[in-house]
């Protein structure tokens, strides 16, 4: 159970609807849950085209708290997008996650 993303997604993510487990890794009296954006794009806050062209992404850690006898960590994946419009300002922009502090 400890490393199962469903029981992880049910009690890390209940009520936030935008985000998936993609990995549970438990070591050394850590648990680590890898989140990332269900969908498979995102829109640009500028133009408010969608775009599904991921330029880069990078690693945000979210909550470092205890847990029971573990220590726990939420790893976010934060995809950056590609824009695509050429008449937008912003080339790339980051997903938003509308429930997580993530801004
Ligand atoms: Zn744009």
């Amino acid at each position: 159970m400890l490393t199962d993303a469903w029981f992880w997604g049910s009690i890390v993510f209940e009520g936030v609807d935008d985000v998936d487990v993609a990995a549970v890794m438990a070591a050394f009296g850590t648990v680590e849950v890898v989140a990332r954006g269900r969908l498979s794009g995102a829109e640009c806050p500028d133009c408010g085209r969608f775009s599904e062209r991921v330029h880069d992404h990078y690693h945000r850690r979210l909550k470092d708290l205890p847990l029971a006898e573990y220590g726990f960590v939420i790893r976010l994946v934060v995809r950056h997008f590609i824009s695509g419009a050429a008449a937008c300002p912003r080339r790339t922009f980051a997903e938003q996650f509308s429930r997580l502090a993530v801004p």
